[in-house]
C-alpha cells in the first residue's frame, strides 16, 4: 500500500515521468516502435501528443506498468536490455529538466567519496519521487551487500506477476543516476520484486 493507503489499482503516476519514459522509448525504439507499443498498451491518446511536462498525477500507474510490459513483449529476450537502455535515457531527460539543480549538485559531489555520492543520488531520487507523488514510498537502505533503493510502490511492475524481477527500466534509471553521480559504471541488480510477491522492489548497487 502507498503512503496514502491506496491500493495499487488506484495509484497515480506523474505526467512528467511518463513523458520522460515516452521520449526515451522513442529515442531507443524510434517513433514507429513507440506508436506500436502505445497502441498495444491502450495508450493511443499519447500517439500524437505526449503527456504535459508537469508534476500532476495524470496517468494511472497501472498504465505505466502495461507500457513496460508491452516493450518487454515487443522485444522478447532482448526486452531486458532494451528496457535498461530506455531507463538510462529516461534519467537523462530528467536531468535536462532540472539542469540548474543537477549542475550545482554535481559540482558539490565531486568533493565526496564514492559511497557518499551513491547514497546522495539514491536519496535524491527517492526524495524527489516522493515529493511529487503521495502514492510513492521509497527507502534507501544500507545493507551488508551495499546500498539498496527499496520502492514499496514500484510503478514498473504495478499489478504484474512474474517469477523473476522485471523492473528493468528502473534498473537502467538507477544505473544511469549512479553513473551521473560517480562518473563510474556500477552494476545494479534488482534483488527482490513486488511482481514476485515481495513487499518492495529492491535495487542493490553492487560496489566492487
Ligand atoms: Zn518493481
Amino acid at each position: 500500500m502507498s503512503r496514502e493507503g491506496r491500493e495499487p489499482e488506484e495509484w497515480r503516476f506523474t505526467n512528467a515521468l511518463m513523458r520522460q519514459a515516452l521520449l526515451a522509448i522513442g529515442e531507443v525504439m524510434g517513433e514507429r516502435g513507440l506508436n506500436v507499443v502505445l497502441r498495444q498498451a491502450g495508450l493511443e491518446r499519447y500517439v500524437d501528443e505526449l503527456p504535459p511536462n508537469n508534476l500532476e498525477q495524470g496517468v494511472a500507474t497501472a498504465e505505466y506498468a502495461t507500457l513496460n510490459q508491452e516493450v518487454q513483449e515487443f522485444y522478447g529476450r532482448a526486452g531486458k536490455g532494451m528496457l535498461q537502455r530506455i531507463g538510462r535515457a529516461s534519467f537523462r531527460y530528467g536531468v535536462e529538466e532540472q539542469a540548474t539543480l543537477m549542475g550545482v549538485a554535481g559540482t558539490a559531489l565531486k568533493l565526496m567519496p564514492q559511497k557518499t555520492r551513491i547514497k546522495f543520488i539514491l536519496t535524491q531520487m527517492a526524495k524527489s519521487l516522493m515529493d511529487v507523488n503521495e502514492d510513492t514510498y521509497i527507502e534507501v537502505q544500507e545493507t551488508p551487500e551495499g546500498l539498496v533503493l527499496a520502492d514499496f510502490t514500484c510503478g514498473v511492475c504495478c499489478r504484474r506477476k512474474a517469477e523473476r524481477p522485471i523492473c528493468y527500466l528502473y534498473v537502467g534509471s538507477i544505473s544511469e543516476a549512479v553513473k551521473w553521480a560517480t562518473g563510474r559504471d556500477y552494476k545494479v541488480r534488482e534483488i527482490e520484486c513486488r511482481a514476485m510477491g515481495a513487499q518492495a522492489c529492491r535495487f542493490l548497487v553492487v560496489e566492487s
